[in-house]
């Protein structure tokens, strides 16, 4: 990358894939929150195209805050006549924008820690979980958090640290809880294993009760979705060959490779990627392809390969078991990143006992997109305002979900605003409903 040339700062070529028809507009969270035509796609690429042709300091203030303020949703994709792929651009935009922008020095350490030392790492992983359940429990965070400023109620939503039991490393086998039909393995992710390792459970369960024994990769901890999605590709293209080599590692007794399942519409969506994050090393292309090949979604996965006398039910009658009315939300990776639209509602639609009803602008950003509620936790509350008037108006005891962060910013909002609403993955949702009676 030669920093001199500012059309090594954007995918230039990319952007004159733009026809400005503005279709992307009325979708963009961002535009809706501002109205402002520079926090809409067209004018986020317009900025960039300004970069790459020099119109634009590469240093500029108001692009590097529409790069930071865009929550890579990729809403824009799904309605983009032309094709564009905003998402790529965005990745690329701000890996190079670290070069130019100019962080505040504890911004930049907090970042090295977080995605060089901790994210790919188990052991330190669940050392900072354990300092945060801590911290947590001991009123410590409480105490220090206003020293966060703008970021206080942020941390303080993070969900609690569950007990050690908790959070125990999946089994490296967990055979078919029936006829056994094949065999997976299971990506536990970085967060998961720590704060939602009963989802992981979940999954492995769910897959056990269609009949597939799950394989997991032992002491792998990230794929690298949450660098990419920051602008860490040097980061992201490191932790995808580290997964590749750990998925490639479990094989079946014929010594091929297994289908991978993911439970997390972020790190799915990326894995997919593999393939183009990898185009340009040819040691890794062909490799990092064929793995994307391999990768499903939990509920792809699931509805592809659940026999038909798969029969799922919730007792309505019994209060701990109920759910009572169902809302799925689209998570952005699932639907705008990786098609995936319905499976998760043929799921649902195929428990006995659910009273399933959709929500409104299902496919709308809630506002978690990684770290986005971390980094910039009032826009994140203020995406995710109309997403709660849509479950209000829908009147679901239960919000359904496929994707962690999702899960989380689903909690936070719901505790925040004092609803009485269960939220919980689709694999939860599953693993309860194929649980013996
Ligand atoms: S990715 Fe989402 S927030 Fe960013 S420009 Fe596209 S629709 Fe707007
Ligand atoms: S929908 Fe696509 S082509 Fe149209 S303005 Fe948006 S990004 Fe450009």
């Amino acid at each position: 990358m030669n920093l001199a040339d500012p059309k090594s700062l954007v995918e230039y070529a990319a952007t004159l894939d733009c026809i400005h028809c503005g279709l992307c507009l009325r979708t963009c969270p961002t535009f809706q929150l501002t109205g402002n035509e520079a926090s809409s796609p067209r004018g986020r690429i317009y900025l960039m195209r300004g970069v790459a042709e020099g119109e634009v300091a590469g240093d500029d203030p108001v692009y590097h805050e529409e790069l930071e303020f865009c929550l890579v949703c990729r809403h824009c994709e799904s309605v983009c006549p032309a094709g564009v792929r905003f998402g790529e651009m965005m990745e690329i935009a701000r890996d190079r924008s670290a070069h130019t922008a100019k962080r505040p020095l504890l911004e930049t350490l907090a970042r090295r820690i977080g995605f060089d030392v901790v994210l790919p790492n188990r052991a330190l992983m669940r050392l900072a979980m354990s300092l945060l359940g801590f911290a947590q429990r001991s009123g410590v965070l409480a105490r220090v958090a206003p020293l966060f400023g703008a970021r206080k109620d942020a941390l303080l939503a993070l969900p609690a640290v569950p007990p050690t039991s908790e959070r125990e490393p999946l089994g490296l086998r967990s055979p078919a809880r029936v006829l056994e039909r094949g065999e997976v393995t299971v990506l536990e992710g970085c967060v998961m294993p720590e704060l939602f390792g009963r989802v992981n459970r979940a999954t492995v369960e769910t897959l056990g009760a269609i009949g597939f024994t799950t394989r997991a990769c032992g002491t792998h901890a990230c794929c690298g979705a949450l660098h990419a999605h920051n602008g860490e590709l040097e980061g992201a293209r490191s932790l995808a060959k580290t997964t590749i080599a750990a998925f490639d590692g479990v094989a079946d007794q014929g010594g091929e490779p297994l289908p991978i399942i993911v439970n997390s519409a972020g790190c799915g969506a990326h894995m997919k990627e593999y393939g183009r994050l990898l185009a340009d090393d040819p040691a890794w292309r062909e490799r990092a392809s064929a793995f994307s090949a391999r990768v499903h979604d939990f509920s792809e996965f699931v509805a592809a390969h659940a026999p038909p006398d798969w029969k799922p039910s919730v007792d309505a009658s019994d209060g701990a078991r109920a759910f009572g009315r169902v809302a799925y939300d689209d998570p952005c990776h699932l639907c705008h990143g990786q098609q995936i639209r319905k499976q998760p509602r043929e799921l649902l639609a195929r428990v006995a006992g659910l009273e399933c009803v959709e929500l409104a602008n299902a496919e709308q950003c809630c506002g978690s997109a990684g770290i986005y509620s971390m980094l910039r936790p009032a826009d994140s509350n203020a995406v995710f305002e109309p997403k709660l008037a849509a479950l209000d108006e829908s009147r679901a005891d239960t919000l359904v979900t496929a994707n962690p962060g999702c899960q989380m910013q689903w909690q936070s909002g719901i505790e925040r605003a004092g609803r009485n609403v269960r939220v919980v993955h689709l694999a939860e949702l599953l693993a309860e409903a194929s649980r013996a009676k």
